[in-house]
């Protein structure tokens, strides 16, 4: 499967990545952003994703926007009471981290279930938030999907997984963002006009051909973690067919602060099993002021497989992956992983 034809950009600073993305990202959408597959640039980070994107025809971009030499743009540090995170940090520079894994273990520990070591050195944490999402109906080759009368969220106008429906349904199935809800993380977003700052939570649609609120003409460029997270104990478990180097199937992330024995808090997300990685609503109020025990934690393992919406879009059966979903967070809040 060999790579279409593009021009490579190379930019070296922030500023002159937005005005390239301003030159030759296409037009705005006042409506929102365009659908991915359709976009005439693509922005490359470590590339783990987007090339074998790219070699499938999923995305025939003229233009290619090689960030890679942005060095503003990589590393960990604290400004004040925040750690902020470079976009082209990579995920085993995030893995080992001792500032994150002392303050933010989830997000490191989500961080060293990505794919293989060769991939975290790749890949960075601005690809994890921003990759594409996932369906065994997309992730093909041309000439598979050609087979199959192709699907809306490329080249086509029907939907595999839901029948009837105007919808895509892929699967958001990036390993890091749901420890980042956790966290309450924010994003910032260079923009021809500036720069702005949104939490991660707002960043994502929840439709799966159209997945982020990001215009052609902006770049993610740092995330911030705030103080009040800190010191959250963190536990990320996640289903994957190949536990050596694959994507997550079912993820969970978990992040509780304790008081006296009591819950002070807890927060909890899910990726793999929607079109966006969510957050557990309702999960802190019914832990919150309590001790644990078993019965509790099976209450709010039942609100996080209620949360989560699996469709068949991968290899295991949606039903599996939501009593995964179960199983993962009852194990996750139960003590024994303190
Ligand atoms: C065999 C294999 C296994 C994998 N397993 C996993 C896994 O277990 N878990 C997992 O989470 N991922 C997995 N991945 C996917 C990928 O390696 C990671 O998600 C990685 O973090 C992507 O980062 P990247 O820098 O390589 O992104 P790229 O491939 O460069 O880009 C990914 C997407 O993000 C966009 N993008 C990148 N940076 C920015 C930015 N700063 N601003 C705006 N848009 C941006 C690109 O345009 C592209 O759409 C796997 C990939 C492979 C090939
Ligand atoms: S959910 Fe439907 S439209 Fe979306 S990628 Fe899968 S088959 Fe295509």
């Amino acid at each position: 499967m060999s790579l279409s034809r593009f021009k490579l950009l190379r930019p070296r600073t922030v500023d002159e990545a937005i005005d390239y993305l301003a030159q030759y990202g296409g037009d705005v959408d006042a409506s929102g952003p365009l659908v991915q597959t359709q976009q005439r640039l693509r922005i490359i980070a470590g590339g783990t994703d987007l090339i074998p994107s790219m070699r499938q025809k999923l995305f025939e971009p003229e233009y290619v926007l090689d960030i890679r030499h942005i060095v503003e743009l990589n590393g960990i540090h604290e400004q004040g009471s925040e750690v902020i995170i470079g976009a082209l940090t990579p995920l085993s520079t995030i893995e080992h981290s001792e500032l994150l894994r002392r303050r933010y273990p989830v997000l490191a520990e989500a961080a060293s279930t990505v794919a293989s070591p060769v991939i975290r050195n790749m890949g960075t944490i601005g690809g994890n938030i921003c990759l594409d999402t996932r369906c065994l109906w997309y992730n093909q080759s041309l000439a598979w999907r050609k087979a199959c009368g192709f699907c809306i969220k490329k080249d086509g106008d029907l939907c595999h997984v839901a029948p009837g429906g105007t919808k895509c349904w892929a699967a958001f199935s990036a390993d890091t963002p749901p420890a980042l809800l956790c966290l309450n993380a924010e994003v910032e977003i260079a923009t021809p006009s500036g720069t702005r700052r949104l939490a991660l939570r707002d960043f994502y649609t929840g439709i799966g051909d159209n997945y982020r609120r990001l215009q052609p003409n902006e770049l993610l460029t740092r995330i911030f973690l705030p103080a009040e997270s800190a010191d959250y104990r963190g536990v990320y478990r996640k289903l994957r067919i190949r536990g050596s180097i694959d994507y997550p199937l079912a993820g969970v992330a978990v992040a509780i602060k304790r008081s006296n024995g009591h819950v002070a808090d807890v927060r909890i997300a899910l990726t793999a099993v929607n079109p966006a990685p969510v957050l557990v609503k309702g999960a802190a109020e019914m832990l919150a002021g309590k001790a644990f025990n078993e019965t509790l934690a099976e209450a709010v393992a039942d609100l996080a497989a209620k949360t989560a919406k699996p469709l068949t879009t991968s290899a295991l059966t949606p039903e599996y992956r939501r009593e995964m979903i179960r199983v993962f967070t009852k194990r996750a809040l139960l003590p024994s992983n303190d």
